[in-house]
């Protein structure tokens, strides 16, 4: 009999999961996708669109997919870890299940800051589509605030900046400016922030009235894995163990931003996309070891450069070691921004990529101590 494996959420972990699986495993196993959109968002595009940039970034799935993957478009209410998959009018049952339902942006109330400022997000591709109709419908003159200075903090504000240069844009940095990319790093994005216009505030009660709020404060996992009672860490990610399997539920493996790895192998991993195509590959490879009878092994993924644009034709690209912190080596200007918008396509080859050549997708190993760990 055919074995059943279901991918519950088509993003970068979902759709490079399924391709894998799909081709590596020559028809012995029923892939099905469900996605509860018919198309895939380029969510690391998001801000552009938000913006008021690039229309919604969206590619149809057929571009994407292994011929051999069933898309189900649907949204899952619940997994029963004995089998099944709950959608609000129908029932998949699987055999194994690839868990990649991703994250959104963290709710609850604003920032004293912010007074009666209306609230938005980039995180989702609605949510996304919200924030620039508002941002469209700004007057000129208009006081807006990016609540947050991560990569996607720092690459909101300065395409806001680039696309609507009559807003005064703010920005929170309360823990600093792209602490990821180092002290140095950090202080360069700053700089350049600055010189395109954007206002750095490190104090909540130094903001300066505004009218809009774009949160980019962080990411929670998706409402999946909590509401089918699965074990979630305190911003919902599914905990998952080192080899991505849900510990306690031999049918479940894990991938992508909505879960956690626990231990070794994950204490350097960030939510990222970065980290998402892999650990979708790495989920694969330990379902088809699980079909084969074969053990599975432990993930070994790392980092080699943090990419960040800032607006269209600026930008920094830092060389990081496998455990994501800086070296001393960036490019900055122009051929950072050509190089972060190469980096964002070549996300899209590698997906449809591994459809066409099973297996082909690889990636940095972690820390070198990470096996002695
Ligand atoms: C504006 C922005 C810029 C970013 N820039 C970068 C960057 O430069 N570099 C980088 O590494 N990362 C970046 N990221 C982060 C990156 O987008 C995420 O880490 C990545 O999308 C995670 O991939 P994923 O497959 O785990 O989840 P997602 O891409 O979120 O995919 C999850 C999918 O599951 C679907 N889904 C969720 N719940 C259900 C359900 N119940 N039923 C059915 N379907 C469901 C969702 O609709 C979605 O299609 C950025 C994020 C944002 C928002």
């Amino acid at each position: 009999m055919t074995v059943q494996v279901v991918v519950v959420g088509g993003g970068y972990a979902g759709v490079m999961a399924a391709n894998r699986l799909a081709g590596r495993s020559a028809g012995a196993l029923e892939v099905v996708l469900v996605n509860e959109r018919p198309e895939f968002v380029e969510r690391i595009r998001l801000h552009e669109h938000a913006a008021g940039g690039r229309g919604l970034p969206t590619v149809p799935f057929a571009r994407l997919l292994h011929p051999a993957v069933r898309l189900e478009v649907g949204r899952a209410v619940r997994v029963d870890a004995g089998g099944r998959l709950r959608l609000a009018d129908r029932e998949l049952a699987f055999d194994h299940l690839v868990y990649a339902a991703g994250s959104t942006g963290r709710r609850g109330p604003g920032g004293a800051g912010e007074g009666a400022a209306e609230r938005h997000d980039v995180a989702t591709a609605e949510s996304a589509a919200r924030a620039r109709e508002r941002v469209a419908a700004l007057p000129s003159g208009a006081a807006v605030l990016v609540r947050g200075a991560g990569h996607t903090g720092i690459e909101l504000a300065a395409e806001l900046r680039g696309r609507r240069p009559d807003l005064a844009v703010h920005l929170l940095a309360r823990d600093g400016v792209g602490r990821a990319l180092g002290t140095r790093g950090g202080e360069v994005v700053e700089a350049r922030l600055r010189r395109l216009g954007v206002s750095v505030h490190r104090e909540e009660r130094a903001l300066p009235p505004v009218v809009l709020t774009v949160r980019a404060d962080g990411f929670v996992g998706a409402s999946l894995a909590a509401d089918s009672g699965l074990p979630v860490d305190d911003t919902g990610r599914l905990l998952v163990a080192g080899d991505l399997r849900v510990p306690g539920h031999p049918r479940l493996v894990g991938a992508g931003d909505g879960v956690r790895v626990t231990g070794p192998a994950g204490a350097h991993l960030r939510m990222g996309c970065a980290v998402a195509l892999p650990l979708g590959a790495h989920a694969a490879d330990v379902v088809l070891a699980t079909v084969a009878g074969r053990p599975a092994e432990r993930l070994d993924a790392g980092f080699a450069l943090q990419c960040v644009s800032l607006g269209r034709g600026d930008g920094i690209i830092q060389v990081v070691r496998p455990d994501d912190t800086a070296r001393a080596v960036r490019l900055r200007g122009r051929p950072a921004a050509a190089v972060k918008e190469l980096v964002c396509r070549q996300t899209l080859r590698w997906l449809a990529g591994e459809a066409r050549r099973p297996g082909s997708f690889r990636w940095p190993a972690g820390p070198r101590d990470l096996a002695r760990r």
